[in-house]
């Protein structure tokens, strides 16, 4: 990270380098420890918080090719054997927490289907895996059930029957439409995939459709980025996500910088990125949709709601479930092992999957909601009073007051509202709201 003023980073962000830049939780990941896995266990033997909102995420680790991109914890290899052991050991894991106390007698609000590809599965193993884990814990009533999908795993029939298991939430990994751009990057569709995912999808019943794309693919071009975006226009789904690209040392990506010598990652520079998406707000927004985070355009507000999104950067309780998978218990934070060996072995020997944790203060769950929410563009300090008894505005003020007069922020009566330049750099805004012994630590 760079030095900062007032808590304004000082160097701008220009070429890409190799790194973690998107702020996916708080504190960092490599503060939470195998030695205070103990926390996490002793905490599902304590009563849940039965006013807390409680979801599930479950991480399907297979895809059918590893994008030169991801970061993620994933495999192409597995046989249909493996796959099945795989999935016994999600459904034990679960059928086991829900017996503790931590959510006995609780419902789940949401569940998250992510990977990896949760749609690399056939039908049949789907059928299995939701029966599996609807005999383990109760969704009944949950208000959302979201589901990640790569179109080429994706026919007319399985989309049918994702839509008939109960997902609620259709999530189309496109990133990009052309097909030399997906190319380069490993990824396993082409945009004849993405055209037959995106006629059958309608139809099925879903009650939101999101697509994601990815600004600053290696190859992508200014003229492809605009084409890109008329054919987001022309799907018209409720939901548009768009990252900018980011390369974290454990992609292929950045081995190849390293093999080669290279600092600079072979993509677009951060202000081209952050101008990318900022075109593509600017089309959607004329096209009658409205901006929701830092990432995401939707069409209809008052009927889109991404409840697994908010919900989690509410603080609410979630059980992590499958191989590396994190997982929030009040104020304790867990992530499972990350072998998928290991995972399955621990598992069906009847151990717990958890590999390191950490137990946030309050003042750390206060930050991981102010950063979290600060992605929406928008938070009101009352929630932050009545919750923690602290005045966000007068806790963070010199940052805050270097922030608005650089006009990445306002600040009016008991809102805060990031500019539209502030909320295309928010990631890197929100290092400076860490506590000091925070900020430079390694994200992973
Ligand atoms: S499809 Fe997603 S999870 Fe799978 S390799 Fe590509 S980026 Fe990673």
């Amino acid at each position: 990270m760079a030095g900062e003023t007032h808590g304004l980073p000082v160097a701008e962000l220009g070429k890409t380098e190799a790194g973690n830049y998107f702020v996916a939780n708080y504190p960092p990941f490599s503060l939470w420890t195998p030695e205070r896995v103990g926390e996490a266990t002793d905490r599902l033997q304590t009563r849940g918080d039965p006013s807390n909102p409680l979801g599930l995420y479950v991480h399907i680790p297979f895809c059918r090719k590893r994008c030169h991109f991801c970061y993620f914890k994933v495999y192409t290899d597995r046989n249909k054997d493996d796959i099945r052991a795989y999935l016994d050991a999600v459904i034990a894991e679960v059928e086991r927490l829900g017996r503790t106390p931590f959510v006995e007698g609780r419902t789940l609000d949401f569940v998250y289907f992510g990977g990896g590809t949760p749609s690399y599965l056939s039908t049949e193993q789907l059928r299995y895996l939701f029966d599996g884990l609807r005999g383990a814990v109760s969704w009944e009533g949950a208000r959302e059930i979201a589901f990640e999908c790569e179109p080429g795993t994706l026919n007319e029939k399985k989309v049918h029957a994702i839509a008939q298991l109960g997902v609620t939430r259709l999530s189309l990994g496109i990133e990009n439409f052309d097909d030399d751009v997906l190319e380069i990057n490993n990824r396993a569709h082409r945009s004849r995939q993405v055209h037959d995912a995106c006629a059958w999808a309608p139809s099925a019943g879903f009650e939101q459709i999101n697509i994601d794309l990815i600004a600053g693919m290696v190859g992508e071009t200014p003229e492809n980025w605009r084409r890109c975006i008329e054919r987001a226009l022309e799907m018209a789904p409720d939901v548009v996500t768009i990252y900018q690209m980011e390369v974290p040392f454990n992609t292929t990506i950045y081995r190849d910088m390293r093999e080669q010598g290279r600092e600079i990652a072979p993509v677009a520079d951060w202000p081209t990125k952050r101008q990318w998406v900022a075109d593509a707000f600017d089309a959607f927004e004329a096209a009658g949709y409205h901006v929701a985070s830092a990432y995401t355009v939707v069409k209809d507000p008052a009927r889109t709601k991404f409840v697994y999104r908010d919900a989690l950067w509410d603080g609410a309780d979630m059980l992590g479930t499958g191989v590396s998978s994190f997982g929030l218990l009040g104020p304790v934070h867990y992530q499972n092992r990350h072998r998928i060996e290991q995972y399955v072995e621990e598992v069906e020997r009847g151990a717990s999957a958890i590999y390191r944790a950490m137990t946030m203060t309050d003042e750390e769950r206060m930050i991981r909601q102010f950063v979290l929410q600060m992605k929406l563009g928008r938070l009101s300090r009352r929630p932050f009073i009545e919750r923690f008894g602290v005045d966000v505005f007068d806790r963070f003020a010199d940052t805050l007051q270097a922030y608005a007069q650089s006009g990445l922020l306002s600040i009016e009566g008991d809102v805060l509202t990031l500019s539209r330049e502030g909320l295309l750099q928010v990631d890197r805004l929100l290092h400076a709201f860490f506590l000091p012994e925070h900020r430079e630590v390694r994200y992973a």
